[in-house]
């Protein structure tokens, strides 16, 4: 069994920074990553308040850069999902589809997924009209109609994005006031392109190959409408990525991974960093953070270790 002093799993912008950190401190380390490099922060089209790029910057080329600097010190990645975590030994054992691993640490990173709408329809048409990813799939709709349902950041900056393609983006949220920066619901409401849907859920996604239209009701007067959309793009929230972790591990009651402020978790050597901490703002600068003070308290931890 491969032995590692540290693994990380996620290499979203915490995982890559605490891998920088680690290999750079010439800790053996490994992560594991399912997907694309980055996560979330790859998906997202421009990524304006991170500092350091006063022109703000892609998500993905971000993201490779955060790679290529942690490579550059050895940083060892592989691209395999983590299944399991098993905590009963002196050095955990991290399973994935194709391997056991064992590390005398680990860092969770795996950070949050889109959260679903859980109505019919939405799996059935998800890639064929449903989509989570604007940066991904807007392209396919020049010159036709979308909606995004949300309120937050995510939905009101993708909704912004969007009329770069599509002729009219109905942004379609549940209260009458968005979550999101006041800077960003601006651009929205100076977009001539965006018509905005208060106070309406959707109730189905209909169609027969591709997504035609939406059942909504208006949440006001229980009236219901159909809305004819070639699109929807969904943003109403993340969930953590926390699937593969044993009931040991504490988590809040929304499933977020407790920590102290050494980023600890409830069990000896494994820590959390980036979104799928329990913590109060998501962005790739606190995940930045999360990443770095991770990487530390690990070095610091393997050391008294050592001591023993
Ligand atoms: P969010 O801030 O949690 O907003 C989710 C939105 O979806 C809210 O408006 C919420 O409505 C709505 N919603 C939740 N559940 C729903 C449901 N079942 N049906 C209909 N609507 C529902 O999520 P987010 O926009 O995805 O952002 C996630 C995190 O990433 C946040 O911390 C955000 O600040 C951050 N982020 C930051 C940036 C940036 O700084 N540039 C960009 C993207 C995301 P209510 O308002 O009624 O609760």
């Amino acid at each position: 069994m491969e032995k590692y002093d540290v693994i990380i799993i996620g290499g979203g912008p915490a995982g890559l920074t605490s891998g920088l950190y680690t290999a750079r401190a010439r800790i053996k380390t490994l992560l594991l990553e399912k997907g694309t490099p980055g996560g979330q922060a790859s998906m997202t089209e421009l990524i304006e308040n991170y500092p350091g790029f006063p022109q703000g910057i892609s998500g993905l080329d971000l993201m490779l850069n955060f790679q290529e600097q942690a490579t550059r010190f050895g940083l060892e990645m592989r691209y395999q999902e983590v299944i399991e975590i098993g905590l009963d030994q002196v050095l955990k054992q991290v399973k994935t589809e194709e391997n056991c691993y064992q590390a005398r640490a680990v860092i969770i990173s795996s950070g949050a997924a889109p959260r679903k709408l859980g109505i019919t329809g939405e799996e059935q048409f998800t890639g064929r009209g449903v989509s989570y990813c604007a940066t991904c799939d807007g392209a396919f709709f020049q010159d036709q109609t979308v909606a995004v349902v949300g309120g937050g950041d995510a939905a009101v900056e993708e909704a912004v994005y969007l009329t770069r393609f599509a002729q009219t983006v109905y942004l379609i949220h549940r209260r009458g006031a968005l979550r999101a920066a006041r800077v960003v619901q601006e651009r929205a409401f100076n977009n001539p392109k965006i018509r905005f849907l208060w106070h309406t859920a959707v109730k189905e996604i209909q169609g027969k190959q591709k997504v035609e239209k939406l059942i909504l009701e208006n949440l006001q007067d229980n009236q219901i409408s159909e809305l004819n959309v070639n699109g929807v793009f969904i943003y109403i929230g993340v969930d953590p990525n926390t699937r593969f972790l044993q009931q040991r591990i504490t988590l809040s009651p929304e499933g977020y991974i407790e920590t102290n402020n050494q980023l600890e978790t409830s069990v000896p050597g494994i820590f959390a960093a980036g979104d799928v901490r329990n913590k109060e703002l998501r962005q790739v600068s606190t995940a930045v953070g999360d990443g770095a003070l991770a990487a530390l308290a690990v070095e610091r931890y393997l050391a008294a270790e050592t001591k023993i």
